[in-house]
């Protein structure tokens, strides 16, 4: 053997679970540590595993489970992912996030193949195996850390294989390898005026009841839990003192690593799982700048989302982070006003659109609401409004620019109205003439070549981009020289030059539209290129300097 070979690198796994409640921000306060993993100099990926049925997000009502989130590799996935992504900032993939329909489909599939040879196909221990098999195929690539956060709470049917799994995997890896991380909520009980800690006793019994004894609990509270309380929850739930962790709420989600930091979270885990800490010295000075930046965020911008999913805002999760990285660029405090797209005509009727300093049109599915956008669009157009759309987004910029400007009657998309005279925005034939009837999705990166010059090729500032893809409908090739023809400029296309990429108006200071999903590449620290310039441009509008003077690209 090589004397000089490094021995093969151990990934240790950490799993993240939670319990009491959902919603205490789980995937936020994983992602957190993942931060301060990753600025400690160690390679850090992340996963979901999701105990529901459904194969992945993708069908799932946005009404219901938020965002559905798009990896670079296609993978639609939680709306967790994203955290993930814009706090480790590593891209993750379609593996990063499993299901109980995804695990049971692959075992399955095996079944149905023989490869269990004839045995009983049961939930321990095939369905378990394919779970810790998933979890083991994470550590390669020479990474570190492995985070896996649990989804749901410990109490659920659902995710009993999921802590079965997780539980065995440390017997296999050996102990120093795994740590278990427990999230719970402390209540602050109004009346007694006391925080409370039997949610959590209870918790960690239930995880216990699992066969998992938590190193870390982390308690996610409104107010900071004192040293007493911290040594009561240490007697009652088995955990040194240093491992109770105090998660108070925080201004904001970007503070939240330096706040786990304080508490000595990343520490306690370097040490448990046997890192030399001197081997890994913390470098934080990139997250207390943002942070910095954050505080200082203070000239409000109002931004309208002309959407249809408002009553739940987690549905356009990414595009509202990119819109506050956006803000954190230029000093900005971002007002996000939620408008039901149905109302826009309403609103105009009563000019109620006159206070936003900015539009987003953000992506979206079905039929509802889209005469309101079309509207939204054109409003921003004649108003010299600076607007955003975002694949629905630029396909209802496209319509107006067709109706109003091309003259052509009645254009539609062919998603909303299948007997249009002028389906401007159309499914796409193949080669072979034949066109898909909605079968498959554009998933995931494609390239695209911007027009030199172009205010989408100046706020890039390059000519050759490459974003992530959600969509059925594109521009339909066959009206693109008359859209042209009446000022449209189509700034960015498909390598083969067959797909609108980009879309702008040559003289209006900021009315853009991709076919992307730019908001899912959006990172605190480095905003995505067109939101940046969006709100270059509604701050401009916003202090009332005069539009025809910005130069793209110049701001901020
Ligand atoms: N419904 C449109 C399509 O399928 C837009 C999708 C989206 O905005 N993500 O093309």
């Amino acid at each position: 053997m090589d004397a000089h070979r490094r021995p093969a690198r151990q990934t240790k796994f950490i799993f993240f679970t939670g319990g009491v409640s959902s919603s205490l921000g789980k995937g936020l306060t994983a992602s957190s540590l993942g931060r301060l993993l990753k600025s400690r100099e160690l390679k850090v990926t992340m996963c979901k595993l999701d105990p529901y049925i459904n194969v992945d997000p993708g069908t799932m009502n946005p009404f219901e489970h938020g965002e559905v989130f798009v990896t670079e590799d296609g993978g639609e996935t939680d709306l967790d992912l994203g955290h993930y992504e814009r706090f480790i900032d590593e891209n993750l993939h379609v593996g990063s996030n499993a299901t109980t329909g995804r695990i049971y489909s692959s075992v399955i599939a095996k079944e149905r193949r023989g490869d269990y040879l004839g045995k009983t196909v049961q939930v321990i221990p095939h369905v378990t195996d394919e779970i810790k098999n998933h979890i083991r195929k994470l550590g390669v690539d020479e990474v570190d850390v492995v985070i896996v956060e649990i989804g749901g709470t410990v109490g659920d049917i659902e995710i009993v294989p999921f802590l079965e799994a997780i539980r065995q995997f440390r017997r296999d890896v050996g102990r120093e390898n795994v740590a278990y991380v427990h999230l719970t909520l402390v209540p602050y009980l109004g009346p007694s005026g006391e925080q409370k800690t039997k949610p959590t006793q209870h918790s960690v019994t239930e995880l216990r009841s699992r066969g998992i004894q938590p190193d870390v609990i982390v308690c996610r509270s409104d107010r900071l839990i004192s040293d007493d309380l911290k040594s009561k929850i240490s007697l009652q739930c088995d955990v040194p003192i240093e491992a109770v962790v105090s998660a108070v709420d925080a201004d904001s989600i970007y503070e939240i690593p330096l706040v786990l930091h304080e508490e000595g979270l990343d520490r306690y885990l370097l040490r448990l799982l046997r890192f030399e800490e001197a081997d890994h010295p913390i470098d934080l000075r990139r997250w207390e700048r943002l942070v910095g930046q954050v505080d200082a965020a203070v000239r409000p911008v109002r931004i309208g989302i002309i959407g249809k999913y408002v009553d739940l805002p987690d549905a356009y999760l990414s595009v509202v982070e990119a819109l506050r990285h956006a803000g954190f660029h230029h000093g900005a405090r971002i007002e996000i006003e939620w408008v039901q797209a149905a109302t826009v005509p309403d609103l105009l009727e009563r000019d109620g659109l006159r206070s936003f300093d900015g539009l987003v049109i953000p992506g979206g599915f079905g039929e509802r609401g889209v005469e309101g956008k079309i509207a939204a669009a054109r409003h921003a157009r004649l108003n010299e409004l600076p607007l955003l759309g975002l694949c629905l987004g630029l396909q209802v910029m496209v319509i107006e620019v067709a109706r109003s400007l091309a003259g052509l009657d009645g254009a539609n998309s062919r998603e909303f109205d299948p007997t249009t005279l002028h389906p401007v925005i159309d499914l796409m034939e193949d080669q072979n003439g034949v066109v898909d009837k909605g079968g498959t999705m554009r998933l995931g990166s494609y390239s695209a070549q911007l027009v030199p010059g172009s205010q989408v090729a100046l706020a890039y500032a390059t000519e050759v981009v490459s974003e992530r893809h959600r969509h059925r409908y594109e521009v339909n090739p066959r009206y693109r020289s008359k859209l042209e023809d009446a000022g449209l400029s189509c700034s960015g296309q498909s390598p083969d030059g067959r797909l609108v990429e980009f879309i702008e108006l040559p003289g209006h200071p900021y009315w853009i539209g991709t076919q992307a999903h730019p908001e899912f590449t959006s990172r605190p620290d480095r905003p995505h290129p067109l939101f940046r310039e969006l709100i270059g441009a509604a701050l401009v509008r916003a202090e009332g300097r005069d539009p025809r003077l910005i130069d793209i690209g110049a701001i901020g």
